[in-house]
């Protein structure tokens, strides 16, 4: 059975390259119907904090990775570490080693200056007597000359196993290293295929030597290339927002950083845009290709776009609550208008807002009176030429019988024949008064959703 594991670090927040090698774990689980397992890696004593557990969490459940079993938690998994370790010993193929991190620091620095490579010497692999004071657990490294590493995205990886050294398995706390906890736990729980992020290449020789140790069967590898800023550098904050959250905070939503981060290193023909399903149904590991991913904005940005787009606008009213400001100054509303609800005012906005917080700002003085007016549109549109033409529109609304589209119709073709004007040009000056902004949506949306009272105000405003 086709079963794998997300096994984070916690010592931070989940960010892109972790959410993706979760996604990738969870697409091809859901794909072959296997199990994904959430294993949580915090034997880093210093560096693991409750945050950053709740972190993952929050960011897993954000982008709706769910999980089949777990979350397990290697700190509660020391006992399993000790039976592993204390076999190994008994075995002899692992020992107790006293050297102090001074000693090893001195001939490391010796090894160094004769220009031999700065391993463990293994001056404990053959001492019989029982020192007092601490002691970590060295592995009895097989000396194998060649390591193999067949792995599904990488192909077949030649590494020399000479210079591996007879590394350390339990640290002199009782904690497992890194590359002990995770070969007994992938064992421990049968994962089939360890897929996870190829900054982690280099451990993968030490793990099938010590696999093989354990008298184990090997997982399949698969190593997924790191994600890459638009200057091909491993992507870091200096690109951008690496954190999973901070997109939720920039007003993305879930699924098209979903999307986004699928296609990070995975393709499917040239389609560009996939539901949950859809993912589910064409990932594959052969798909993903070696070389980097390169994040792009731009990319991540059209994507949302296309999502904002196709989200129902009472769903969208939800989305965007926490990314609007209080409104402090309502707009009044003459009887009988009422005041628009924020799905009719999102309607007519969703499609020119690529964020949620995008729309929050487009949206906002339509139910706040105090908005602001942009440089930009107090230079271009608001200038003396516009004032006879706002006074026109002014005078024509105050007299409409009905405040409807034909109506409104009526008065902007009237006033366009009588300055000669488009209507392009008639709905600048008009557009920048009512909204502070120079594009918007439809000029009649605009006048609708106001309401007569308020576009007169707002005229009245810009004229003063
Ligand atoms: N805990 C490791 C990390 O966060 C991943 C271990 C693995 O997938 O083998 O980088």
């Amino acid at each position: 059975p086709i079963r794998v594991r997300f096994a984070p670090s916690p010592t931070g927040h989940l960010h892109l390259g972790g959410a993706r090698t979760a996604l990738f774990n969870y697409l091809f689980a859901r794909h072959h119907h296997g199990t994904f397992v959430l294993r949580i890696e915090d034997t880093d004593r210093e560096r693991s904090t409750k945050e950053s557990i709740q972190a993952i969490f929050n960011g897993l459940e954000w982008l709706s990775i769910d999980w089949d079993e777990g979350p397990f938690y290697q700190s509660e998994r020391l006992d399993k570490y000790k039976a592993v370790s204390d076999s190994l010993l008994e075995s002899g193929k692992a020992y107790r080693c006293f050297c102090t991190p001074q000693e090893l620091e001195t001939r490391r620095q010796e090894a160094l200056a004769k220009g031999q490579p700065p391993k463990y010497d293994g001056r404990c692999r053959s001492r019989n007597d029982h020192p007092q004071g601490p002691y970590v657990i060295r592995f009895k490294n097989p000396e194998i000359p060649e390591i193999l590493v067949e792995d599904m995205i990488r192909g077949s990886l030649s590494f020399n196993g000479n210079l591996l050294d007879d590394w350390v398995l339990v640290r002199s706390d009782g904690y497992p290293t890194y590359n002990f906890a995770v070969v007994v736990d992938d064992i421990d729980m049968n994962i089939s295929h360890v897929i996870r992020g190829d900054d982690h290449i280099n451990n993968t020789p030490r793990q099938i030597t010590l696999f093989q140790a354990l008298g184990a069967s090997l997982p399949k590898f698969a190593h997924i290339p790191m994600i890459h800023g638009s200057d091909r550098a491993k992507l870091s904050k200096r690109h951008g927002a690496t954190s999973v959250m901070a997109y939720k905070d920039m007003g993305y939503l879930p699924h098209a950083l979903v999307n986004y981060i699928a296609r990070l290193g995975w393709s499917h023909k040239d389609q560009e845009v996939f539901t949950k399903e859809e993912l589910i149904q064409f990932f594959d590991l052969d798909k993903v290709g070696s070389s980097p991913a390169i994040f792009n904005t731009e990319k991540l940005l059209w994507l949302n776009a296309q999502y904002m787009k196709n989200t129902p606008s009472d769903e969208l009213s939800e989305l965007v609550k926490p990314f609007l400001k209080p409104v402090l100054h309502p707009i009044e509303y003459e009887s009988p208008d009422s005041p628009p609800r924020l799905s009719e005012i999102i309607e007519v906005w969703k499609s020119r807002s690529r964020t949620l917080q995008d729309l929050a700002n487009s949206v906002y003085p339509f139910m706040d009176r105090d908005f602001s007016f942009s440089e930009d549109v107090l230079s271009k549109h608001l200038t003396k030429t516009s004032v006879p033409l706002l006074q026109a529109f002014k005078d024509r609304f105050e007299h409409l019988s009905q405040w409807d589209k034909p109506s409104l119709e009526h008065v902007i073709h009237e006033i366009g024949e009588e300055f000669g004007l488009k209507l392009s040009q008639l709905a600048q000056p008009l557009r920048a008064a009512l909204t502070g902004q120079s594009v918007s949506p439809g000029i009649y949306d605009v006048l609708l959703l106001l309401g007569r009272l308020e576009v007169k105000q707002r005229i009245q405003n810009a004229l003063s």
